[in-house]
């Protein structure tokens, strides 16, 4: 029988526990057999006293062991290539990189999650679109992958539980940002998931978990040393979280803004990600292309029209209607004007994350019910001039008062001065 309370005084006091305690402890809760009140004390006390790497090896591969692993490359027969994010707000970068990346020949499938907080996931946004299905078995998952060459779906519920478990924990426990705990939740379903080879887009700023370059760096060297441990070829692109990423925020305003970018018409910074991440992808794909290389294939995808052929075909074999104007729409636009003029010296990422939230675009709570059609269109970004009563953000809400409300905040968001602030590159750094 596992003595929880003699590891978890252990790792109080600042202890390194043994690979094989820390993987007992983790599938002993998985299985049921250690109580929720003993794991959030352990949790607890890795937040504080943090995990070796041998210990975030041995907690990764036990959540990798709790259920079923999935083998992409055997049943395709070659490499294929997955993305993830650490989530931020407006980050609907897989909706355009999956379809380009698939429009270039590279088989693209990623099992993702649902929005949590202040950060969408590409689930809801994907459930904006009518009739699409994103809960597909494993067998049809792998299958659309196979014939397709693109399924984004739901995680499937055998795939790592003991990280749903684990999450849902450190959610309510105050323990959801430490990085050991990050790195293995992300890498756990990486590896189960299967790709070869993964770009992991780690957001920086106060929209995101890490909020500094240095935090992010860790998180991303923990995440490098997990995929070369499991023998996966993974790049981190450490990405600015301090604004909105691209301009809509809000599950079908981003589906838009996502299918604007594979025609050529998205917003600059959103545009450079997605290219950037889709360089990566086909220079670690089995293409043998360099990033240069796979950088003008990826453009080349957008500028021929065969990236929005792929995202439509894509969307219609999960089931669902690929035009936009099929997309749910909020009956309240209300548009928010500047009180003076000059230029956006910062947007702040985060209060526009809460008001789209709070005009019911994501979920307080698990179970909550999103509201596809609201959210929040920034206008203007860090840098744009701005004349005064120029609108800076376009509000998306059920009702007036819900409007006003996010207008406020919003508005609150945005810091205006006299000088053109110093340009920021949306790709800060990339390691590995
Ligand atoms: N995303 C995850 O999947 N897990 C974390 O712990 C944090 C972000």
């Amino acid at each position: 029988m596992i003595r929880a309370s003699e590891l978890i005084e252990r790792k109080r006091d600042g202890k390194e526990l043994a690979g094989g305690e820390v993987a007992e402890l983790v599938l002993a809760y998985a299985r049921g057999e250690v109580p929720d009140y003993q794991l959030a004390a352990f949790l607890m006390a890795v937040y504080f006293q943090g995990l070796t790497i041998a210990e975030t090896f041995a907690l990764t591969d036990a959540m990798v062991r709790s259920g079923e692993t999935i083998d992409l490359h055997a049943a395709l027969g070659r490499r294929v290539v997955d993305k993830h994010s650490t989530g931020g707000v407006g980050d609907k970068t897989t909706l355009a990189v999956g379809p380009i990346v698939a429009a270039c020949g590279v088989p693209f499938g990623k099992m993702s999650g649902r929005g949590l907080g202040h950060t969408g996931g590409t689930l809801d946004k994907l459930e904006s679109i009518p009739g699409f299905r994103v809960e597909l078995t494993t067998e049809e998952f792998v299958a659309q992958v196979r014939d397709t060459g693109l399924a984004i779906v739901g995680q499937s519920a055998n795939l790592v539980p003991a990280d749903k478990m684990l999450y849902a924990l450190r959610d309510v426990t105050a323990t959801v940002e430490n990085v050991s705990l990050i790195a293995a939740s992300i890498m756990s379903k990486k590896i189960a998931a299967g790709a070869d080879a993964i770009v992991l887009d780690v957001k920086v700023g106060d929209g995101a978990f890490m909020k500094s370059l240095p935090d992010a760096r860790v998180l991303a060297e923990a995440m490098l040393a997990l995929g070369e441990r499991a023998e996966r070829d993974v790049v981190c692109v450490l990405t600015d979280m301090d604004q909105p990423l691209g301009c809509a925020v809000g599950n079908a305003l981003e589906v838009r803004e996502a299918v604007a970018t594979l025609r050529g018409e998205g917003p600059a910074d959103f545009d450079e990600l997605v290219l950037d991440a889709c360089a990566h992808l086909l220079a670690l794909s089995d293409l043998g292309v360099d990033r240069a290389e796979g950088r003008r294939r990826a453009e080349q995808a957008v500028a021929d029209g065969s990236a929005v052929a792929a995202y439509e075909r894509w969307v219609r074999v999960q089931g669902g209607d690929p035009d936009v104007d099929a997309l749910p729409r909020a009956p309240v636009i209300r548009e928010v004007p500047a009180a003076s003029g000059g230029y956006v010296q910062r947007l702040a990422a985060l209060p526009v994350g809460l008001a789209a939230l709070h005009l019911g675009a994501g979920r307080r709570e698990k179970d909550d019910p999103v509201d596809h059609a609201v959210g929040v269109v920034c206008r203007k970004k860090r840098g744009d001039a701005v004349e005064a009563g120029e609108p800076l953000a376009e509000i998306h809400a059920r009702d007036e008062g819900s409007a006003a409300e996010a207008a406020a905040a919003v508005l609150a968001a945005y810091e205006l001065g006299g000088a053109e602030p110093l340009a920021r590159p949306i790709v800060l750094e990339t390691i590995g």
